[in-house]
């Protein structure tokens, strides 16, 4: 809507965003085979409703689970970087006790989607991870300070 430089004029870029699908297939199928199939189903469905999509399409790309893996590196095209379940949430985001973003390695911490409350493009885990350094930081001048005047 914003950019015409997308399309040329009178044509669009759509865009679809369409969950959920497993990232590995049963038995011998693979995404490599099975992409095309599901790009026809959701066209098919969003035909129903808007009955010239299909028609109106110029061109087309699809990017199945394991493209998102394969390309920018999203472990098996999740897109959250590790599933919002029950598991995994709060204070199991990104493991059980892991979950205050400070990682394993001493002063470095973890602000990404794979740590609470997950992912999406809040910027909350960033925020919690930087009260969390805050927090270390003010810790340890505390501590510098009563060495000092010990
Ligand atoms: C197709 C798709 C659709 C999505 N739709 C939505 C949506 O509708 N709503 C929503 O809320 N969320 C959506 N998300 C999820 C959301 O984009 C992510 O959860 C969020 O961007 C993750 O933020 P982040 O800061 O943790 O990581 P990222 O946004 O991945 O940022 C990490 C950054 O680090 C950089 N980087 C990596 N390695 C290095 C390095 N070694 N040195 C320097 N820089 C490095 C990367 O280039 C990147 O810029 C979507 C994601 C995808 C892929």
């Amino acid at each position: 809507m914003i950019d015409p430089s997308l399309a040329p004029p009178g044509q669009h870029v759509a865009s679809l965003f369409c969950q959920y699908f497993a990232p590995e297939l049963p038995a011998v199928r693979s995404w490599q085979d099975a992409r095309a199939k599901a790009v026809e189903t959701i066209i098919d469905t969003i035909t129903e409703v808007a009955p010239n999509f299909r028609g109106s399409i110029l061109g087309q790309m699809a990017l199945s689970s394991m493209d998102l893996e394969t390309k920018p590196g999203l472990v098996g095209g999740d897109i959250f970087h590790g599933q919002i379940r029950l598991d995994q949430l709060f204070s199991a985001r990104p493991a059980l006790g892991h979950g205050d973003y400070r990682s394993p390695i001493a002063g470095l911490y973890m602000c990404g989607s794979s740590t609470h409350p997950d992912g999406g493009v809040t910027g909350v885990p960033g925020h919690n991870a930087a009260r969390e350094l805050l927090r270390d930081r003010r810790r340890h001048a505390r501590n510098n300070k009563a060495r000092a005047t010990a």
